[in-house]
């Protein structure tokens, strides 16, 4: 080669190189790369073919052919056959073919090049890293030639060039890839969802937006593995993604999906989508020899109505989502403005049960309660109080929507174990007597698992044996989950020598059987039986009948919420020999519960023994 084309091929390769740099698309740098090949091989006709996964022919550029060429080459299968481009690309090496018109390899695709007047053609394969066959650049003739020593490193530097070129269009669709879409769904991902909504908004037609949150992942993750949380994932994006062309589902993390539904003009609409994903995500998964039954939760908001940006809807499907979660899990709700007032208010309740727990402000009071017939005072209810920062003293009603928070109502259990075990310590260290205090405990305290290890850990460091604690679990914890996550800890629990006490019986979520399979020590009619007494004649033989049933079973019982002396004698008539309520003593400060259990606590008889309540 002479020095000027040394020049011109170094100029060639600058200019490709900064095109590359530059960012310019493939089929850019493609065609600039042929015509700068052309411009220094005079009378060549050049053309670049890529191969796609399924070994088909992609024409990138052929700048000098008219458009008919690449459309009749577009989709052409690799093959030894297959014209001398499909061979090259097939035999991962040149060829060169000096007779198109008598070469067998030609014999199906001549009558496409012939017409142009190309007589021999020179392809050359380019590979990828992993020695894949990418691409193929050819060197067409107008006469019957092979090529010449100029004509090889033009086509040496050009082979590279491209190879480089590709490479690079490689990683930039890998990175859109990763920007875009998410590893392990192949879904959009948050950020793309974000343009996809933006985009629905902008071309003014109705839409809603749907967010999907799959069930007891955790569960899922800790029972069975995260691998299996994982491919529990991909099923359920997979059958979300499928499920009808007017959805377009993305992955927003964790186990969170937005699905964006198309032509939705009102709540009917919302809803169809809704019931379709909740139809198609149904059915046993099998992983491996495992099988899950997926279960997802939606919350909705349609465009317009629920909001009039981005932002706005996605909130208000959120809060949708949030009380879905909680009042219909497996189902579907759609945002009301009442959702984001009461959602308001509970985050402003949490924050201030947060500041409050942070300065040990929430404090314990006890409730007596008492033998029927002696008022006696036998154990007590522990309950937590607020100390607001003006001192007043706020009762559960006024931050119980914040217990619904896990963390909260675990953090506030921990500090209420810790204060009710160095109360009965000072109570046991006074030597007053008394059986048991009662600690109320809520879903968000079995849901972390590490319950029993709490309560036996903080009362072992009190010395306090734990025959003086009662767990009361209320009907909707104890039955209201879909697994039977609460009733199994209550099990352990028990095994360790604590009493369990089922509170609110009769509310209507615990049923017989839950009773004959999860037994529980000590069953608590429900306040709203009590106020009924004496006016009622079904309350008294509903109580009637819990008292009866409890006997049978051997469980303790303890009537809630006694305000008349007429309703205490109704119940110890029907046989329950312990109760609480107003009617004895309201709940009270430990120094207040210190100076009750003086006066009243249940007195021992010569030997030392209590009566048994
Ligand atoms: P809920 O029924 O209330 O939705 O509870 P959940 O157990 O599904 O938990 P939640 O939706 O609150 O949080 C999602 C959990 O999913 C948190 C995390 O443990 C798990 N998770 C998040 N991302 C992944 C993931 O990529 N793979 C797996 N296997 N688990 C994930
Ligand atoms: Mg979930």
């Amino acid at each position: 080669m002479v020095p000027g084309d040394t020049g011109l091929l170094l100029r060639l390769q600058t200019e490709v190189l900064e095109a590359v740099a530059c960012g310019e698309p493939l089929v850019a740098v493609a065609d600039l790369l042929c015509r700068r090949a052309e411009a220094l091989a005079p009378g060549v006709v050049c053309t670049i073919l890529s191969i796609d996964g399924e070994g088909r022919l992609r024409p990138l550029a052929a700048p000098s052919l008219p458009l008919a060429y690449s459309s009749a080459i577009d989709g052409l299968s690799i093959g030894p056959q297959s014209g001398s481009c499909g061979a090259a690309a097939f035999h991962n090496e040149p060829v060169i073919v000096t007779d198109i018109g008598s070469d067998p390899l030609w014999n199906d695709y001549r009558g496409l090049v012939e017409p142009l007047g190309l007589r021999a053609c020179w392809s050359s394969p380019i590979s990828d890293h992993d020695g894949r066959v990418v691409a193929t650049f050819a060197f067409y003739y107008r006469t019957c030639r092979g090529p010449d020593a100029l004509e090889r490193s033009i086509v040496q530097t050009c082979v590279h060039l491209c190879a480089i070129a590709i490479a690079h269009e490689q990683v930039r669709q890998r990175n859109h890839r990763l920007a875009y879409f998410d590893a392990l769904t192949g879904l959009p991902n948050r950020g793309h969802f974000n343009e996809l909504l933006d985009r629905s908004i902008g071309m003014a037609e109705p839409f809603g937006l749907l967010l999907v949150d799959i069930d007891h992942l955790k569960l899922v993750n800790d029972t069975v593995g995260h691998v299996f949380g994982d491919r529990l994932i991909s099923a359920v994006a997979a059958r979300i993604a499928d499920c009808h062309p007017s959805l377009t589902a993305c992955r927003l993390g964790g186990d969170e999906f937005a699905v964006l539904v198309a032509d939705c003009h009102d709540d009917a609409a919302l809803q169809d989508a809704a019931s379709r994903m909740l139809a198609a995500v149904r059915g046993l998964v099998q992983v491996g020899d495992q099988t899950i039954d997926p279960h997802i939760t939606i919350g909705g908001a349609l465009f317009g109505p629920d909001g009039a940006d981005g932002p706005a809807l996605s909130q208000n499907a959120d809060f949708a989502l949030y009380h879905a979660k909680e009042t219909r899990r497996g189902g579907y709700v759609r945002f009301t403005p009442g959702l984001r007032t009461s959602m308001l208010e509970r985050a402003t309740m949490v924050r201030s049960v947060d500041s409050a727990l942070a300065e040990r402000r929430m404090i314990v009071h006890y409730q007596p309660i008492v033998r029927l017939d002696t008022a006696e005072i036998v154990g007590l209810e522990a309950l937590a109080r607020m100390r607001m920062p003006d001192g007043r003293i706020a009762a559960a009603g006024e931050f119980h929507a914040a217990m619904a928070d896990p963390r909260i109502a675990w953090q506030l259990t921990g500090q209420m174990l810790t204060q009710i075990a160095a109360d009965i310590r000072h109570w046991l260290d006074l030597g007053l007597v008394f059986q048991h205090v009662g600690v109320n405990v809520t879903t968000g305290d079995f849901q972390r698992g590490d319950l029993e290890t709490r309560i036996v850990e903080t009362f072992e460091r009190a010395g306090v044996d734990l025959k003086h604690i009662v767990l009361e679990v209320n009907e909707a914890v104890y039955v209201g989950g879909n697994d039977q996550m609460v009733p199994h800890a209550v099990s352990a629990l028990r095994q360790r020598g604590l009493l369990v006490a089922l509170d609110d019986f009769g509310t209507g979520f615990a049923s017989l059987t839950h009773l004959l399979s999860f037994p529980v020590d000590i069953i608590k009619i429900d306040r709203s039986f009590v106020a009924r007494l004496g006016s009622d004649r079904a309350s008294d033989v509903v109580v009637g009948s819990i008292i009866d049933i409890a006997r049978k079973l051997d469980m303790k019982l303890v009537a809630e919420g006694i305000e008349t002396p007429e309703q205490a004698r109704i119940l110890s008539e029907l046989g329950c020999v312990m109760g609480q309520g107003y009617l004895y003593a309201r709940p009270t400060s430990r120094d207040d519960t210190t100076r009750l259990l003086s006066l009243f606590a249940q007195k021992l008889d010569a030997a030392g023994t209590r009566r048994s309540a």
